[in-house]
C-alpha cells in the first residue's frame, strides 16, 4: 500500500483535470488519471512520472454507472486506499430549452452529475475505513446563475452543489470533508470556440478583467485536498475572477 495519498482525478486527459493531476502529483499524491481516452492519460502519467511523481492511468467511461462503480474498486483493490476524489469530467450538449432534446439532458445529466453520485458513493466506504477522505467536485457558475443555452448543464452543475452538501453533512464525522469548486470561464477545450465577442463580454463581467487558467482551478483543489483543510466542508468556492461574487 502506497504510503502517499492516492487522488482519483477524473477528467485527466486535457483542460482543468490535466492541470488538477499535475498539481497534485507535485504535491507529492499517487494520482489515477481517469478519462476515456487512453492516449493523452498515459502521456499524463509518462509525463508526471518523469517529473519524480506517481500516477497511474484508468480508461473509463462516466456515463456509464457499473463503469465507475468497478474503476473505484479496482483503485481500492490495487493501491488500497482511496484519499481523494476529483469528479472533473463535464460535457457540454446547449440548446435553447424550447430546442432542447431529451437526449442533451440526459447526456450532460448522467455524465455530469449522476457520475458523481456514483462515484461518491463507491468511494465512500475506502474512505471511511481510512478515517480520512477529501471529494472536490468541479461545478461551474452556469450552476449558480444560469446562462442561457444550458439548461441542462445548469442543472446538472447546480445538483452538484446540493449533492456536496448533503455528502458533506453525512460523512463529516468520519473525516471526509465535501466541497465544489465552480470555475467561471477558463481557457480549455471547452471554452475556444466561444466568439471573441463572448469573450470580450465574458471579461467585461469579472473583477479582475481575464480568463482563468486550468492552473487556477487546480491550486484551489489542492488546497481543499491538503490534510490541512479537514475544517473546510459543504462549501461552494467560486474561482470565477470575480465575476458572480454569490
Ligand atoms: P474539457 O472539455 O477540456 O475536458 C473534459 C474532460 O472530461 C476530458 O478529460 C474528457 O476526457 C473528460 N470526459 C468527458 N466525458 C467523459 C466521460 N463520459 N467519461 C470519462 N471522461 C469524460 O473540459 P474542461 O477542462 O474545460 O472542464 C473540466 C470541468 O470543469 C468540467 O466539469 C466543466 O464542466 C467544468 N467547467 C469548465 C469551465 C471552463 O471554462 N472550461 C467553466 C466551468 C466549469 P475524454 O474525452 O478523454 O473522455
Amino acid at each position: 500500500m502506497p504510503e502517499q495519498r492516492v487522488a482519483i482525478v477524473t477528467g485527466a486527459s486535457r483542460g482543468i483535470g490535466r492541470a488538477i493531476a499535475l498539481r497534485l502529483a507535485k504535491d507529492g499524491r499517487h494520482v489515477v488519471a481517469v478519462a476515456r481516452s487512453e492516449g493523452p492519460l498515459n502521456e499524463l502519467v509518462a509525463e508526471i512520472t518523469a517529473a519524480g511523481g506517481s500516477a497511474t492511468a484508468k480508461t473509463c467511461d462516466l456515463a456509464d454507472s457499473g463503469a465507475v462503480t468497478a474503476m473505484i474498486e479496482s483503485v481500492v483493490s490495487e493501491l488500497g486506499r482511496l484519499d481523494i476524489l476529483v469528479n472533473n469530467a463535464g460535457i457540454t450538449r446547449d440548446n435553447l430549452i424550447l430546442r432542447m432534446s431529451d437526449d442533451e439532458w440526459d447526456d450532460v445529466i448522467n455524465t455530469n452529475l449522476k457520475s458523481v453520485f456514483v462515484a461518491c458513493r463507491a468511494a465512500a466506504r475506502p474512505m471511511m475505513r481510512g478515517k480520512f477522505g477529501r471529494i472536490v467536485n468541479i461545478a461551474s457558475t452556469s450552476g449558480l446563475v444560469g446562462n442561457a443555452g444550458q439548461a441542462n448543464y445548469a442543472a446538472a452543475k447546480s445538483g452538484l452543489t446540493g449533492l456536496t452538501k448533503t455528502i458533506a453533512r453525512e460523512l463529516g464525522g468520519k473525516g471526509i470533508t465535501a466541497n465544489t469548486i465552480a470555475p467561471g470561464f477558463i481557457q480549455t477545450d471547452m471554452t475556444k470556440d466561444l466568439p471573441e465577442q463572448v469573450i470580450e463580454g465574458v471579461k467585461a463581467m469579472m473583477a479582475v478583467r481575464t480568463l482563468g487558467t486550468p492552473e487556477d482551478i487546480a491550486a484551489c483543489v489542492a488546497y481543499v485536498t491538503s490534510d490541512e483543510a479537514g475544517y473546510l466542508t459543504g462549501q461552494t468556492i467560486a474561482v470565477d475572477g470575480g465575476m458572480t461574487m454569490c
